[in-house]
């Protein structure tokens, strides 16, 4: 979960607390601030997303200035699987908020970690059977050796957006589905994780090559190019948790990540991701 700053859009700055925002203004400015994913699963949002307020699963009808610090950008599956129709302001701070605290870093303490884990995938037929299918997802976890209190919030939230599927039993390590509901794709989180990672996978298998390669030694560009495709596709792609951790895990090199996927506005216009709240990052081998 990719820890944001979402500042206060200058334009709404002299705006009482109770003046209602310009909804449609609201999503544009979100979509320009943190970017075009959820800010809760990570994935690309494309056309395909809702305003979110933290206390509530359905779409406001409205929104006031002083709702700003609870707005952010949710897709469907997040917000179709919340488990909670509404949560009082109390009941915010049992929870991780990406635009609020440290989320993920990729250091030991994050409070987040992302895993790629075989799992047993078991579709209940309408006569009782099962099929059983062998796969791998990447899951989002909580990382045991963070601070007690992260730990609790990360847990509490994972369960509140059901973030690694409704149908996966965390308890049991299985995602248990009925044929009905396997037919529909009922959740893009996991597949999309998980692509994201296969993605993440194959580019630094390329950068490894392009570096082997003698006509790269005589000219470094070659893999420049490469990293600003890399670029491109993880901006494409989503799940920027997914891609820090898995180039961290293989190539342990800070400048080719923050070149790569912490990029600003200024040094890398459209391809960056907006919003990172590069003060709440911390480095530490996972
Ligand atoms: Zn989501």
């Amino acid at each position: 979960m990719r820890p944001t700053h979402k500042p206060l859009p200058d334009v709404y700055r002299d705006h009482h607390a109770d003046d209602a925002l310009p909804m449609g203004d609201v999503i544009t400015k979100l979509h320009d601030i943190c970017g075009e994913y959820c800010a809760y699963c990570e994935m690309r949002l494309g056309g395909g997303y809702v305003l979110h307020h933290k206390l509530q699963r359905q779409p406001p009808d409205a929104v006031r200035k002083a709702d700003w610090p609870h707005l952010n950008l949710i897709c469907y599956d997040c917000r179709r699987h919340k488990t909670r129709d509404s949560l009082t302001e109390d009941e915010l701070d049992d929870y991780l908020w990406p635009d609020q605290h440290p989320s993920f870093s990729l250091h030991g303490h994050s409070p987040l970690r992302y895993l790629l884990r075989p799992v047993p995938y078991v579709i209940h037929d309408f006569d009782g059977s099962e099929e059983r299918i062998d796969q791998e997802f990447v899951f989002v976890e909580v990382n045991p050796r963070a601070p007690p209190a992260l730990q609790a919030k990360a847990a509490k939230t994972i369960e509140l957006f059901q973030l690694n599927s409704p149908h996966y039993d965390a308890d049991r390590h299985v995602v248990s589905i009925s044929r009905e509901d396997h037919m529909r794709i009922p959740c893009h989180r996991l597949q999309q994780r998980t692509l994201a990672w296969t993605r993440a996978k194959g580019s630094v298998s390329r950068i490894r090559q392009m570096r082997a390669l003698p006509e790269a030694q005589e000219h470094p560009g070659l893999v420049e190019m490469l990293r600003q495709q890399v670029n491109h596709t993880a901006h494409a792609t989503g799940n920027w948790s997914v891609w820090m951790t898995h180039f961290w895990q293989e190539l342990g090199e800070k400048d080719l990540i923050k070149r790569t996927f912490l990029e600003t506005a200024e040094e890398n216009p459209g391809f960056h991701f907006p919003g990172t709240a590069h003060d709440r990052l911390e480095w530490e081998a996972l």
